[in-house]
């Protein structure tokens, strides 16, 4: 069995950091608007840029969440889509891919 308590606790910090991001994103969308309507069309435009990262950051945080169950699974480290194991070097730079290179570059072809 590999060991990956390394990544683990690497992907459960990065986790807990998006988390506390996104509840502060959160927080700033809801307050409420102001009375001045140009600081209103301000606002709005901020809620729109802070959706967009909230979305990435819970897109991130899925991510993370699969990774953490694969790892559960013993299929960290393994290609979903064909298997094969992939490069340390990936998971390093990216600990949460779910598919090696080659599929992971033929998904985005598409
Ligand atoms: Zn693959």
């Amino acid at each position: 069995m590999k060991e990956y308590s390394e990544i683990r606790v690497q992907l459960l910090g990065r986790r807990a950091e998006l988390e506390s991001r996104l509840g502060s994103i959160k927080k700033d969308i809801s307050k409420p608007l102001d009375h001045d309507f140009a600081e209103q069309a301000v606002e709005l435009e901020n809620d729109e840029v802070l959706q967009a990262l909230g979305t990435e950051a819970e897109a991130e945080i899925n991510k993370i969440n699969s990774a953490l169950i694969r790892m559960d699974e013993e299929r960290y480290g393994e290609c979903v889509s064909c298997g094969v194991s992939i490069s340390a070097e990936r998971l390093a730079v990216r600990p949460f891919s779910s598919r090696c290179i080659s599929c992971a570059t033929k998904e985005e072809a598409h």
